[in-house]
């Protein structure tokens, strides 16, 4: 679903990254962790091509995209991709379910059919009886849920979130963490989730450690040496 070879990214003299190679599969729940100022965000920006590396490839849900123009990579970002941010960023003036509208209406879709399936999402968030509430009548959890509906509104492969359970309190976070594996589950999206949430990283079916923009450690490389290592056994 995502593959990323060699990216490089530099801010000024300063490199954030310093040769990243991943591979991330369809359906993976994948946490990206490491020390403030690793390179996890920007790593997260590159993937969702918010930002362009300096050097390497990426190729999201099929598509090489740094070989797309911006305009073109701006409607590949609204129908390929959902954000989830720290802090819901919902526009205050409108209620949650037109909040959860807005990638749709930006994609040109009829109303009708965008309706429908917000008016889904939110039901499948538990948010049914919240859809006219504007935000400043949520809750913080409500909130952050209907920005996950929202990233799922044009049915993205991909879901890329920062700190998405960062402003939470413990519960609506346990709420958050266990809804991305309910969402995989029902819709076969793939999740990468910057985190600093060690709770939400032994969750996930996949951990991996940035440090000073490389991967220091992948957790998909101890389920490789476990798989192996017992037949080495037995051949000795
Ligand atoms: P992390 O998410 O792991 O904390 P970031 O990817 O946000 O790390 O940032 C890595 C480094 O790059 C930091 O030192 C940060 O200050 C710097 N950085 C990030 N974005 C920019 C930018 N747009 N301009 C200049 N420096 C940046």
């Amino acid at each position: 679903m995502i593959t990323i070879k060699s990216i490089t990214k530099s801010f000024g003299s300063l490199q954030v990254l310093k040769g990243i190679d991943l591979q991330i599969n369809k359906g993976e729940v994948v946490s990206i962790v490491g020390p403030s100022g690793a390179g996890k965000t920007t790593l997260l920006q590159i993937i969702g091509t918010l930002d362009r590396p300096d050097g390497g490839e990426v190729v999201v849900d099929g598509i090489e995209v740094g070989s797309l123009s911006s305009k073109k990579l701006s409607d590949f970002r609204n129908q390929h991709l959902g954000f989830i941010f720290q802090f819901h960023q919902l526009l205050p003036e409108f209620t949650a379910l037109e909040n959860v509208m807005i990638p749709a209406y930006i994609a040109g879709k009829k109303k009708s059919e965008a309706m429908q399936r917000a008016n889904e999402l939110l039901d499948f968030l538990g948010l049914a009886d919240r859809a006219n509430h504007k935000p400043a009548e949520l809750s913080g959890g409500e909130k952050q849920r209907v920005a996950v509906a929202r990233a799922l509104m044009n049915e993205p492969a991909v879901v890329l979130a920062d700190e998405p359970s960062g402003s939470l309190d413990s519960k609506n976070k346990a709420e958050l963490h266990q809804l991305f594996f309910d969402l995989r589950d029902k819709f076969g999206q793939t999740f990468v989730i910057v985190t600093h949430d060690e709770e939400l990283a032994k969750l996930t079916d996949r951990t991996i450690h940035l440090r000073d923009g490389l991967v220091e450690h992948d957790s998909a490389a101890d389920n490789l040496t476990q798989t192996v290592l017992p037949s080495q056994d037995v051949a000795e």
